[in-house]
């Protein structure tokens, strides 16, 4: 007996049949089965309540039952098992009737012999298994197609639908029962969406190419009502046995949400979030077409390059909230300016550009720039205030200033600097020599970059002299810059730049240390202490961190505060006017000495500069060159010696070179000068050479 036999049950008269059976199945060598049998049909049923029989032999003839009810109790009882009828020659007909009931076959009386009863109950057995399995598998796929999102429809190689799961039934609109046997381009209509016309259906595209089809891209289902829904689809060849293709499925669903979450999101991609108007991607891509059809046609096309004036002014007095207001109040007279065919965009900050995109003649854009300084012009109203705004405008025409976008871009925004370098409110057409500019300006900002990394920066040192005994009062640190090329290249080269970058807060900061670290070197070599002056720009003088850093650099460098002195031109001073005051006070308070810086080129009268604590005046070199030159200079010299000294400010003037105007401001009592006529400005080294005669 092996380990794995088959059980067999024989219901039935152990004689003559159960001996001959059992006799069959026992003559087999290897034991395969073992052979239980039962006579009765209650004996059966009662053994079939447990586990562990392979297959049932079943005589219909029984003590206890007669015919085909005996079959069907036995079925019942076990309907997992299968069953194979014995069946006698005069009974044959309802032995084939229990296969049509669920036996899975008959075998003759006369057959069971130790040939044919093995092979018959192997066969059964396996055909059973068999039939489970696929049973369950079918049971499997049903659950999965009634209960998957996606719509599957199935049909035959005619293109005869033969099958619909219940997503389909309700995308389609067709009832199973239906849509079965009709064909498919009936059940399954789609169309392409854009073109509203019937879209080719990938099941025939399946069949033909016997493989997966991907997406029908943008395509519409109509729903047997007529509504319509966005889907994706595929579709896939099925085979038969042998290969053949015999039909296709098609799996599909709907995308409306996805669709339109996807446009959404191609929107937000391509539009200013705080104004709607499409943004720098979009305007590329409408640029880029425009210039296009220009070409096409032998046609000009204008890009207005347009920065707000003084818009930050706005931004850091009035706060984001009323900035932002504001550029959508611009945005939306912007728009009303141009042609629905035209695109306004904006670039960022305070930056649009306005791209017309047909235009016969250069005016045009002229004219369009005019318009939209009138437009600007009224004032905004946002919240309490009536903001006025202007805007600087760069101008840039197809195809005379470049072939593509980018070029053209980039031609109205060098036009717009330098419109605004011309005084603001205004506008420029490209020229282009102004490509040069601002060519250099970007390699000097990636020249700055490298600069900061690798120290190129050194300080050069010019002494303030008291005109009277001729003693230096202080020192003030200049910049330079060893350029390994270039040699040294001087400050009104590069602050500027530096400044538009924001790179001279790090600069600043590097200048600062720099020259407190000199000004303690010379003190611990036991020179006479003086104070160190340094020039700092609006933009680092405005930096949260500007206060904190002065403190930590007098620190470190062990440094007396009034050992320092800080130079603001009076354009910085005056454009914020408030936090500065805040600021200087602080510095003050820390006993640190404050310049104004230029003084004279800012317009603005010595009693508003009265509001700031200052302790030095810097006349302007450009007043002190004109001294004898022009007698107008000359009088805006003295005055402001004579105001800044009743004020009990230390005058200076800069850029003395000559003896008549040193004897000049000596006799207009100026306190003290620093030029060339003393000593230009010179490294550190030459420097401490000065100090020995003069101090
Ligand atoms: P500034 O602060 O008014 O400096 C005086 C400028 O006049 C210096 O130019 C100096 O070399 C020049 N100068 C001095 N004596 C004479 C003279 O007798 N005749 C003539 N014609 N010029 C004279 P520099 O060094 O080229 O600096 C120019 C400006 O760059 C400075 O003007 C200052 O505003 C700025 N700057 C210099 N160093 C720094 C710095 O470290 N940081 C910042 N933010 N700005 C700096
Ligand atoms: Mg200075
Ligand atoms: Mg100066």
């Amino acid at each position: 007996m092996t380990a794995n036999a088959t059980r067999i049950l024989v219901v039935g008269h152990d004689d003559p049949d159960g001996r001959s059976i059992r006799k069959a199945l026992a003559d087999l060598q290897d034991g395969a089965f073992i052979v239980e049998c039962v006579p009765r049909l209650v004996d059966g049923l009662e053994r079939l309540r447990e586990p562990g029989i392979a297959a049932v032999l079943l005589d219909l003839r029984l003590p206890d039952s007669q015919g085909i009810a005996t079959f069907d109790q036995v079925w019942r009882a076990a309907p997992h098992v299968p069953i194979l009828v014995i069946a006698s020659p005069d009974d044959e007909d309802v032995a084939a009737q229990a296969v049509t009931r669920g036996a899975q076959d008959y075998l003759q009386r006369d057959r069971l012999d130790s040939y044919t009863l093995p092979r018959a109950l192997k066969r059964i057995i396996e055909r059973k298994a068999a039939d489970e399995a696929l049973f369950l598998e079918q049971q499997r796929a049903d659950v999965t197609l009634n209960s998957i999102g996606d719509a599957v429809l199935s049909t035959d190689l005619s293109g005869t639908v033969t099958y619909l799961n219940p997503v389909a039934e309700r995308m389609t609109g067709w009832a199973r029962q239906e849509a079965l046997g009709r064909p498919v381009a009936e059940v399954f209509q789609i169309i392409d969406a854009a073109m509203r016309e019937p879209a080719r259906n990938p099941m025939d595209q399946a069949i033909q190419l016997d493989r997966v089809l991907g997406l029908t891209p943008n395509c519409l289902l109509i729903r047997r009502d007529g509504f319509e829904t966005p889907i994706e689809d595929s579709a896939s060849p099925i085979h038969d046995r042998g290969g053949q293709v015999i039909g296709a499925v098609i799996v599909f669903r709907d995308v409306s949400q996805a669709r339109a979450m996807s446009l959404q999101a191609v929107y937000l991609a391509q539009h200013d979030f705080l104004t709607d108007l499409p943004n720098r991607v979009l305007l590329n891509d409408r640029l880029t077409q425009a210039i296009a059809l220009a070409h096409r046609h032998g046609q000009r096309l204008a890009v207005l390059f347009l920065d707000l004036d003084r818009f930050k002014h706005v931004n850091d007095s009035l706060g984001h909230a009323i900035g932002d207001t504001l550029l959508q109040s611009v945005a939306r007279r912007l728009v009303t300016c141009v042609r629905s065919s035209d695109t306004v965009s904006r670039q960022g900050g305070d930056e649009f550009v306005v791209l017309l995109s047909e235009i016969g003649h250069a005016d045009d854009a002229d004219a369009c720039a005019q318009k939209i300084g009138n437009a600007l012009a009224p004032p905004h109203d946002v919240g309490d205030h009536h903001l006025h705004v202007t805007a600087t405008i760069g101008i840039s025409i197809y195809p005379d200033d470049g072939p593509d976008a980018e070029t053209l871009i980039k031609c109205a925004d060098t036009a717009m600097y330098q419109a605004k370098d011309g005084g603001r409110n205004t506008y420029q057409f490209f020229e282009p020599h102004m490509n040069a500019r601002a060519v250099e300006r970007q390699a000097i900002e990636a020249g700055l970059h490298r600069a900061l990394a690798r120290s190129e920066f050194v300080l050069h040192y010019q002494p303030t002299i008291d005109l009277d005994t001729g003693a230096m009062t202080g020192v003030e640190a200049l910049i330079r810059w060893a350029h390994p090329e270039r040699g040294l290249v001087f400050p009104n080269d590069f602050v500027p730049v530096a400044e538009d970058s924001g790179l001279i807060v790090p600069i600043g900061q590097w200048v600062l240390c720099e020259a407190c670290r000199q000004a303690r070197a010379w003190i611990d070599e036991g020179r006479r202490p003086m104070a160190v002056a340094v020039n700092i720009s609006a933009a680092e003088f405005r930096d949260p961190r500007f206060l904190e850093h002065v403190r930590a650099v007098l620190t470190d460098n062990r440094l007396d505060a009034r050992y320092l002195q800080i130079e603001l031109t009076e354009s910085s001073l005056v454009r914020h006017a408030e936090s500065t005051v805040v600021t200087l006070q602080a510095l003050k308070d820390m006993g640190v000495q404050l310049a104004i810086d230029d003084f004279g080129t800012g317009y603005s009268s010595l009693s508003y500069l009265r509001q700031f604590p200052i302790n030095v005046l810097k006349i302007d070199q450009s007043f002190v060159h004109e001294i004898s030159a022009d007698p107008m200079g000359t009088s805006i010299v003295c005055a402001v010696i004579s105001m800044g000294r009743s004020l009990g400010y230390r005058v200076i003037a800069e850029g003395l070179e000559t003896e008549e105007q040193l004897v000049f401001l000596r006799t207009q009592r100026c306190s003290e000068g620093q030029g060339n006529y003393f000593s230009g400005p010179v490294g550190a080294a030459q420097f401490v050479r000065l100090l020995e005669p003069i101090g």
